[in-house]
């Protein structure tokens, strides 16, 4: 068994931490909100938008933004640029339960809204507790809008509504596991006053009156929902869990538990080694596909950029040799052993709440299908690193085999050439509306990327 990290940690360090992680969680709960809260965060920090300079020196700090849901960030280091990046990158999406583009209707009195899920999700999770509606409208002007519905305790909340055990019992009961909530039946309420009218028998008056209050108050008429961006998430608060205080119980830890540490690890670099990269990117949940995904060609722009105005050249060639020179980090949480579910690991391979990061040799499923395994010589520098700075980690695997798994973006970092491993901390109900973890696991990532980025050949 792995040590505890809270015995290798300072405990104020690891609360004062901690307390400003669940500040950031209550302020970003999509990718959008996000990228948002990191480019103002970096500012305060001296980054400036890449386009904005012509030359880049030691010690420059650098970001670019694309489509409002990614962000790569930069510290531009005392080695030239062929030599290698230093790359950190986590992902800023998270499952959660997506508006479809023509949401509303209504049906026995009741507005509703349709929605699609989105990532891995298990469904009977998400009816029956509070949600809040994030997200973005685009109108046909060319504006755009942004709104948060719920988070505020004046704000009114939407819910999915499970089945009365009186009435809906028997059918769930027939149904498998997985098939106890279906994606047809996670549609939200929205709204049960009717519009007054003249008219004896009004059709749809509750929807009309949803859609009058869109309208007035937010200026959205019902096609500009098709043009939107809109997601329920569960309106819960950060909140410290256990008589200890020992863990933070929050939505959307993965991954924004890697995206803030490895955030905070980034921005305290002044003038390291080798230029430190922060990558934060969108659309992992449900594969990496998409043009704010990793596997997205925003992110050779980026890097072609810093490497142009670092006068390296910018040919394919000298792009290449610079992605095998770099060394990679897929910052991203695992799972760790649950009390109540042990058969389902290999305990001596798992990894525990507590016990510090997790480095993780490889993820994937059956026979080690759909991931990119560290190497050997990799995780002994890694090790090795960790290790000269006393910083908790262990190792840990997804479960026992064929049991499960699943998939980070260290794949499609390797695929550039860039040598990666998967480093973050665990997170019990992984995937649930809320997501456990510790602060001292936390707090130890943050000190690992932080190492990575400072630590020399
Ligand atoms: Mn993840
Ligand atoms: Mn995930």
């Amino acid at each position: 068994m792995p040590e505890w990290a809270w015995f290798k940690l300072n405990e104020d360090a690891i609360e004062n931490f901690a307390n400003d992680y669940k500040k950031f969680l209550c302020e970003a709960k999509t990718e959008r909100e996000t990228v948002k809260y990191l480019i103002k965060e970096a500012k305060r920090y001296d980054f400036k938008p890449i386009d904005e300079l012509e030359k880049l020196s030691v010690g420059d700090k650098v970001y670019a933004t694309f489509r409002n849901k990614l962000v790569a960030m930069a510290v531009i280091g005392k080695n030239p640029v062929t030599k290698g990046f230093r790359i950190i990158g986590s992902h800023t999406d998270t499952p959660r339960i997506d508006l479809k583009p023509a949401p509303l209707y209504e049906n026995s009195g009741i507005a509703m809204l349709k929605t699609h899920y989105y990532g891995g999700v298990k469904k009977y999770q998400w009816v029956a507790i509070p949600l809040a509606l994030h997200g973005t409208i685009a109108f046909k002007d060319g504006t755009v809008k942004d709104i948060v519905i719920g988070e505020d305790d004046s704000d009114p909340i939407f819910v999915i509504p499970d089945v009365a055990p009186h009435i809906g019992g028997k059918k769930q009961e027939s149904r498998k596991g997985t098939e106890v909530i279906e994606g047809e039946e996670l549609h939200t309420i929205a709204g049960n006053k009717p519009i007054r009218s003249e008219k004896q028998d009004e059709k749809d008056s509750v929807k009309k009156m949803v859609l009058k209050i869109l309208e007035e108050k937010y200026g959205i008429k019902e096609e500009d929902l098709i043009s939107a961006d809109l997601a329920l998430v569960p309106a819960f608060k950060p909140r410290d869990a256990g008589f200890d205080r020992s863990m933070i119980a929050a939505y959307g830890q993965d991954d924004r538990v890697c995206v803030y540490t490895s955030f905070r690890a980034l921005i305290e670099q002044e003038k390291p080694e080798f230029t430190a990269i922060g990558l934060f990117v969108d659309r992992e949940e449900i594969g990496s596909a998409g043009d704010t995904s990793i596997n997205s060609m925003f992110f050779e722009y980026f890097i072609t950029e810093i490497m142009r105005k670092s006068a390296a050249g910018t040919n394919i060639d000298v792009l290449i040799k610079a992605f095998t020179n770099s060394r990679a980090i897929s910052a991203d949480v695992n799972t760790v052993v649950d009390p109540l579910h042990g058969d389902l690991y290999d305990l001596s391979n798992a990894g525990f709440l507590g016990k510090g990061v997790i480095l993780t040799k490889y993820t994937g499923r059956g026979g080690k299908y759909s991931t990119s395994e560290a190497h050997a010589e990799y995780i002994a520098w890694i090790r090795n690193i960790l290790d000269k700075r006393n910083i908790p980690w262990q190792s840990g695997l997804m479960g026992k085999v064929d049991v499960g798994g699943g998939g980070t973006i260290a794949m499609f970092i390797a695929q550039r050439g860039i040598i990666t491993a998967d480093i973050g901390p665990g997170v019990l109900a992984l995937h649930a509306p809320y997501e456990i973890t510790s602060k001292a696991d936390v707090y130890s990532a943050y000190l690992a990327y932080k190492a990575f980025y400072e630590e020399g050949e």
